[in-house]
């Protein structure tokens, strides 16, 4: 109830949520509210969650934030919001998010961008939350749910969280099932929560995390107990701090933040090791072959014929063609024909295959660092802090915003954003800790140490 209050105050400038399923929410919670008094409540009982767009949730409101899904209601539930509700969590309702998870700033949804709660010191400009889990992070960061779910593509967990001041666990590739998860680029996209603290975001892992028998790259691997891992001492752990994350145009704000947070872990007992990965500037251009290739393969299906939105032509090949013309976004199109493109006979080899051989050359680079002993890696989560809509009008500068996020999904690796203080105009700043394949435990007792 208090929940569903604070969003019919706080959401209209916020247009975080995109549907509200308020009777719904009454329901699941009165139904947990009974089982907490006989004393079956599940280890999320009651607990009020926001679910991204992306996530496909039986009968309810399931559009990606594009309007080829318009009005598409799935008879099926996404593996990670089942496992949600098994533990008797409460659905308060789907939440915006960048067109099928592609931006950086929520400003592509169908919904309209969404507004991140925080302002620069003395100026009422509104700021983008980030994308594309922008709705996720600033329902989270306003205290519309106590959680939400997101998904992490090339850094739509961590960068959203990073711009709201919120936590953001982006999982190991195979950790949560993407069964039900709208598919972007089904090799990087991995679901994963964003709370307002380390220790709640343990805790929604926990229950998001399985194995899938529905999606057969989920991984057979016990889901350890994350929350003990939260406060856990770091003393003795080798953290790796990357030389080429110091870029160019990163703020030094930012830079003196990294700074801070390797002081923090050092006088938490923690060593500091420099280390290099050199392949890191190949990540993004990289990443943008690789994501829009899978993208306009996953995007196929929507034809008209299957889902959502229909418009008619003149027979079947001109009803395709007005559907999708009329159903994606400007920049939902312009992945679709990069990746058409890329994977086009004649230039496959020198753009798809090119970009694959960079991925297995960037995963090594983590694999060496590892081997040589380093538990995790600490970095910033972004080159800057929240910016103003319209503020990156064309593709590419928008695209620079992922550069310390993207080579995480490349190497299929943990991370996890941490908040860790204020730039010079009051705006939150993230830091981003990357761990070993399925070593979440460490990342979440180093943000601990952090937040
Ligand atoms: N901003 C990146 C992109 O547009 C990452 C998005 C995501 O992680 N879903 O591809």
């Amino acid at each position: 109830g208090a929940f569903l209050d604070a969003i019919a105050a706080g959401n209209p400038a916020l247009n975080a949520y995109v549907a509200v399923t308020g009777d719904e929410a009454r329901a699941m919670a009165a139904r947990s509210d009974e089982k907490l008094a006989n004393g079956t409540g599940g280890a999320l009982e009651g607990i009020p969650l926001g679910i991204k767009d992306l996530f496909a949730t039986r009968g309810v409101h399931t559009q990606a934030c594009s309007n080829i899904l318009k009005d598409f209601k799935p008879h099926y539930e996404s593996t990670v919001t089942a496992n949600l509700w098994a533990d008797g969590a409460v659905m308060l309702g789907k939440l915006n998010m960048d067109e099928f998870a592609m931006g950086s700033s929520n400003e592509t949804s169908c919904h309209g961008k969404a507004i991140n709660p925080w302002r620069r010191k003395d100026s009422d400009q509104a700021l983008v939350p980030g994308g594309s889990s922008g709705g996720s992070a600033a329902a989270v960061a306003a205290g519309l749910c106590l959680g939400a779910t997101a998904t992490d593509t090339g850094g739509s967990i961590r960068q959203p969280a990073a711009l709201t001041g919120t936590v953001g666990m982006k999982p190991t590739y195979g950790r949560c099932s993407r069964w039900g998860v709208v598919a972007y680029a089904s090799s990087l996209d991995q679901a994963g929560p964003i709370t307002r603290t380390v220790r709640d975001n343990a805790i929604l892992l926990r229950s998001m995390a399985s194995v899938d028998p529905k999606d057969t790259t989920s991984v057979d691997r016990p889901v350890p107990d994350y929350e003990a891992a939260v406060g856990r001492s770091v003393k003795g752990l080798k953290i790796g701090i990357p030389a080429e994350y110091r870029v160019e145009g990163m703020q030094g704000a930012v830079d003196s933040l990294w700074q801070q947070g390797i002081a923090w872990l050092k006088d938490a007992g923690a060593e500091i090791v420099e280390i290099s990965l050199p392949h890191t500037k190949y990540a993004l251009p990289a990443y943008y072959i690789v994501a829009p290739a899978e993208a306009s393969s996953n995007l196929a299906r929507y034809d008209g014929v299957r889902y959502g939105l229909r418009v008619d032509g003149t027979d079947i090949a001109d009803m395709y063609e007005n559907t999708r013309a009329a159903g994606f976004g400007t920049e939902v199109k312009r992945r679709v024909l990069i990746g058409t493109y890329v994977l086009s006979a004649g230039y496959y080899d020198a753009y798809y295959l090119k970009a694959q051989k960079v991925r297995t050359l960037i995963k090594r680079d983590f694999d060496l660092a590892f081997q040589a002993g380093v538990d995790a890696i600490l970095a910033p989560a972004t080159p800057d802090a929240a910016f103003a809509p319209g503020e990156f009008s064309d593709p590419v500068s928008m695209y620079l915003n992922d550069i310390f996020t993207v080579t995480v999904n490349m190497a299929g690796l943990p991370s996890l954003a941490v908040p860790a203080g204020v730039n010079g105009d009051g705006l939150p700043l993230g830091l981003q800790l990357i761990g070993r394949p399925f070593d979440e435990e460490t990342l979440y007792s180093l943000g601990s140490t952090i937040e």
